[in-house]
């Protein structure tokens, strides 16, 4: 999924409002580093987001893209996921959307739709002091592939026992 040019234009604004209210300098490069988050659909790294800005005219060098995604962090624009050895970004008004499934043997991470209006009773069950301002949810368990190569394995041992 990608998000439409309204909701990525909000976006946009939203960074010029920190920029502006940091009193940070306005470095084009946080918008091509914003442009090029947009074109991933899903969960990207830091790596597949400097491979895809090497092919942009603009070299951006590995301390700037480090120190622009730690401002786009800040913005409340990019949600930082600790899933795999490497963390993992996404927008977070698209990591709001969904439910993130995980395999707790490969690893795989999968994304489920999920509508506002089930994450909204959570926000009222947590009954917190803290205002809340947004919600991410990982469930984990056994991915169909690993559950299959563990049928295999079951079936396998099996009729080795019955074998002996
Ligand atoms: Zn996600
Ligand atoms: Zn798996």
């Amino acid at each position: 999924m990608i998000i439409d040019d309204k909701a990525f234009q909000e976006i946009r604004t939203q960074l010029e409002r920190y920029i502006h209210d940091k009193k940070l300098r306005n470095s084009e490069v946080r918008y091509l580093v914003l442009d090029a988050v947009r074109t991933f659909p899903k969960h990207f790294t830091v790596d597949d987001l400097q491979e895809k800005l090497d092919k942009g005219k603009e070299k951006i060098s590995l301390s700037t893209l480090y120190n622009t995604l730690l401002v786009l962090l800040d913005a409340g624009i990019l949600l930082r996921h600790s899933l795999g050895p490497k963390a993992e970004y996404e927008l977070r008004k698209k990591g709001e959307t969904h439910l993130h499934l995980v395999c707790n043997r490969c690893g795989s991470v999968r994304e489920v739709r999920i509508l506002p209006s089930v994450l909204r009773p959570l926000f009222d069950a947590a009954k917190t002091r803290l205002e809340p301002d947004y919600l991410t949810l990982y469930m984990y368990g056994l991915c169909s592939r690993c559950k299959r190569e563990q049928k295999k394995l079951e079936r396998k041992q099996n009729t080795k026992s019955n074998e002996s």
